[in-house]
């Protein structure tokens, strides 16, 4: 099947960090539900998210390379680094802080996931998942993390299936998407082609229920696939809120 390369947009947020902005764009794409923003972050020492209030959605920040720090109004300070997660459901209201370490670049993945309207009021809640705590499995010709699904102990109130893939040389990775789910796929590094569309760093192609998908690297890649079970609700964003 042709997939359709959809480039994610370079933009600044916070204090300083740079992002590249798959959605919201306004005038392109708001959101792709249950999803409601997917930034590729650097931040380097210094810049960062100083502190900033959140409700009605959950978060995954998941770290590449250097740290971030978390540290919110309920009490929880939490530094993750590599290979590992952080998740904060904001719901009735949060707000925290996100700051890189003092030693090197951030760089991330931040996932917006919307709550149904009868869940926006929930309390709010933190979890911090050790890259250690993250299944990942050998594939031929490199490797998968799952961020969240089975084996996971990352807790989302959505039916959410988010992973890390990454291949050498000429190597293949294909899935299907669940007959409840929507998504898409990332490129975060490298590049690949879907069927017979060529992926360059900071491009996406979207997947819908049922898609059949193979992914063939050249020189090697990384790559995110995120799918999740939309809720069907209007998706209402103002700045940090999603009520
Ligand atoms: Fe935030």
């Amino acid at each position: 099947m042709t997939h359709i390369r959809y480039q994610s947009v370079q933009t600044r947020e916070g204090d300083n960090a740079e992002v590249r902005r798959l959605f919201p764009l306004p005038g392109r794409l708001m959101n792709y539900d249950p999803f409601v923003l997917w930034d590729d972050f650097t931040v380097r020492p210094g810049a960062g998210f100083p502190t900033h209030p959140h409700r009605g959605f959950e978060a995954v920040t998941y770290l590449f390379s250097g740290e971030m720090q978390h540290r919110d109004n309920l009490g929880n300070h939490s530094t993750v680094g590599p290979g590992g997660a952080q998740r904060f459901t904001a719901g009735s209201g949060i707000e925290h802080s996100e700051m890189p370490g003092d030693e090197a670049d951030a760089r991330g993945i931040q996932l917006w996931v919307n709550l149904p309207l009868r869940l926006k009021q929930l309390d709010p809640g933190y979890q911090e998942i050790p890259a250690t705590e993250i299944p990942q499995q050998d594939i031929d010709g490199g490797y998968v993390r799952t961020i969240v699904g089975k084996g996971s102990p990352l807790r989302l109130h959505t039916d959410v299936h988010y992973l890390e893939v990454v291949l050498g040389d000429n190597a293949e990775y294909g899935n299907t998407v669940d007959e409840t789910h929507q998504g898409f796929i990332y490129l975060v590094a490298g590049d690949a082609t879907l069927g017979d569309t060529q992926l360059e760093a900071g491009d996406a192609c979207f997947l819908e229920t049922g898609n059949i998908w193979q992914i063939q690297s050249q020189s090697g890649c990384r790559l995110m696939v995120c799918t999740g079970t939309p809720h069907r609700e209007p998706i209402r964003q103002h700045g940090t809120f999603v009520d």
